[in-house]
């Protein structure tokens, strides 16, 4: 379904906080060497979404990219 919200994550920018393991522990995990974001689930259900939102808002480092599949048009393919 092409449908929901889609997360994408920046390790590069993240700065450990681990403040979106906090808010949505079901969707991020951290490295356990430095910390660093690991993102557990793309595309999670609806039911996380609040979570993901707010750690995309907390997120210190804006390392946490939500795109909104469902305001997308259909058949993107050329
Ligand atoms: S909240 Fe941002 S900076 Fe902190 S661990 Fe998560 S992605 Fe990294």
């Amino acid at each position: 379904v092409n449908a929901g919200l889609s997360v994408v994550v920046v390790p590069e920018r993240c700065v450990g906080a681990g403040q979106c393991v906090l808010a949505a522990p079901e969707v991020f995990d951290q490295h356990d060497e430095d910390g660093v974001v690991l993102l557990l689930d793309p595309r999670p259900p609806a039911s996380r979404y609040d979570g993901v939102r707010l750690a995309a808002q907390v997120c210190p480092a804006a390392a946490i990219h939500l795109t909104d599949l469902t305001a997308e048009p259909q058949g993107r393919n050329p």
